[in-house]
């Protein structure tokens, strides 16, 4: 891939936009570009820069991500909601031709890493309730209020925000800036590493205690830092395949395990594809599995194997989504039954998760309750971000030791329960 039109080579210490940015690691990679940690020499801090794929097409998906995240960025001045920050963009040219790069705010890991940091067990419905507010709230911010459809919502693109001070992180103050210095301004670097001096001991233990961890866990790189007691909250990245509501480019949108039965049926589709998307993930983050990992079969296709798939766990899809669709011919018989998967064997979700995923009844229900009207065959029937921001179950919250100091911080403690405040300081 590290051809004419493909990816740019990129290593350590190179630098981009006159020597604005100095690139250090990286962090990751998609179909259309690699991303990099660098280091913003201007504003002294770390970013994170998207270096697309040189040839035309990926050319075009790069300026339409930068008009999006612009127009993004412009309804929300306070960076509030949720969604990665567009920092600056410009072109680059190397050897494989020119490449568009975006500047974006450094974030932390995606929840696919922390899914896999955990073992793909649940990460604790605290948690979860924790990042399904943050991704709700930056879909109801991309639905109502700048009426974009992300279409590619999965754990890959959904990414931990760090709530640590950086200069108290470890990790990451712990990390020299490699800088290529053409002049004499020292003044930047002696800075940093006064800072990082002071760290280097922590760093150094806190990295060892990662690279072990990663290790024992086969070589999946972990940047992941203990998840005690912060209270996490994450932002939506990726918008190459995003698209205005009124102005859709393409009918094969999402990644496979996240896509809605009305792409898969060939039907127009609107905000409610990326709901769907919501509530496979945040089955995922509660059990560590895919909610759906459809496979082919000798006389059945991986499309129809999704939809049985569906109705096993949600039920027969109306007759009329599954004979109304511009594909449904490729699947269903006129009577709304599958062609050639016959017998299906019916799981509703809450028994699902008491059986396989050893929820306690009530916890069961409950969850089921929340996720299955998102996964309403019929997409005008799911509720949106803004209803499901609503919804009694993400106000839940177990009672943990760790909530209650979190308690002390937002002045729950000075308007009267200093009974609390006792105990704790004690
Ligand atoms: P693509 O469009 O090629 O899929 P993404 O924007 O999804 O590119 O980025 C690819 C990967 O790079 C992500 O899955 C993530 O691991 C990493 N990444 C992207 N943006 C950031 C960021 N702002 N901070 C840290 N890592 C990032
Ligand atoms: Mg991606």
């Amino acid at each position: 891939a590290y051809r004419k039109g493909g990816y740019h080579a990129v290593r350590a210490g190179d630098s981009f936009a006159g020597g604005r940015y100095v690139a250090q690691r990286k962090l990751g990679w998609g179909n259309f570009s690699t991303v990099w940690l660098a280091y913003d020499t201007r504003s002294h801090r770390f970013v994170a820069l998207k270096i697309q794929k040189s040839a035309a097409d990926f050319s075009g998906a790069a300026l339409h991500e930068i008009e999006v995240l612009s127009a993004i960025a412009e309804g929300d001045p306070s960076n509030s909601k949720c969604i990665v920050r567009l920092l600056d963009h410009f072109k680059h040219s190397g050897p494989n031709g020119q490449h568009i790069c975006l500047v974006v705010e450094f974030l932390g890991d995606s929840l696919l890493r922390l899914i896999r940091h955990n073992r793909y067990k649940c990460i604790g419905l605290n948690r979860v309730r924790e990042i399904c507010r943050s991704i709700l709230l930056g879909l109801d911010y991309l639905h109502r209020e700048v009426g974009i459809i992300h279409s590619d919502l999965k754990p890959e693109n959904v990414l931990l925000v760090s709530t640590i001070d950086p200069a108290k992180d470890p990790v990451r103050s712990g990390f020299t800036p490699i800088l290529e210095r053409p002049e004499g301004n020292f003044t930047r670097g002696i800075v940093v590493s006064v800072i990082e001096k002071k760290l280097k001991r922590r760093a150094r233990r806190a990295i060892a205690k990662i690279s072990e961890r990663r290790s024992s866990l086969g070589g999946v790189p972990v940047q992941e830092k203990s998840l005690e007691g912060v209270d996490l909250r994450c932002k939506i990245v990726d918008f190459g395949n995003a698209c205005w509501f009124d102005k859709q480019f393409t009918t094969e949108i999402q990644t496979r395990q996240y896509r809605a039965p009305e792409v898969i049926l060939g039907f127009r589709y609107s905000f409610s594809v990326d709901m769907w998307s919501f509530a496979c993930i945040a089955f995922e983050l509660a059990t560590g599995d895919m909610l759906f990992t459809p496979r082919n079969g000798q006389a059945f296709s991986e499309d129809e194997d999704h939809l049985a798939l569906m109705m096993e766990l949600l039920g027969k899809i109306p007759r009329k989504i599954a004979i109304g669709g511009s594909r449904s011919k490729d699947y269903f018989d006129r009577h709304g039954d599958l062609k050639r998967i016959r017998r299906l064997k019916s799981l509703p979700l809450h028994q699902l998760l008491v059986d396989k995923y050893k929820f306690s009844n009530s916890d069961a229900l409950e969850f089921s309750e929340f996720l299955c009207p998102i996964l309403d065959f019929s997409p005008e029937k799911r509720p949106t971000a803004a209803q499901c921001l609503q919804h009694p179950w993400l106000r839940k919250k177990d009672p943990k030791p760790t909530e209650k100091i979190n308690e002390l911080c937002t002045g729950k403690v000075q308007a009267g329960l200093s009974e609390l405040r006792l105990k704790v300081g004690k």
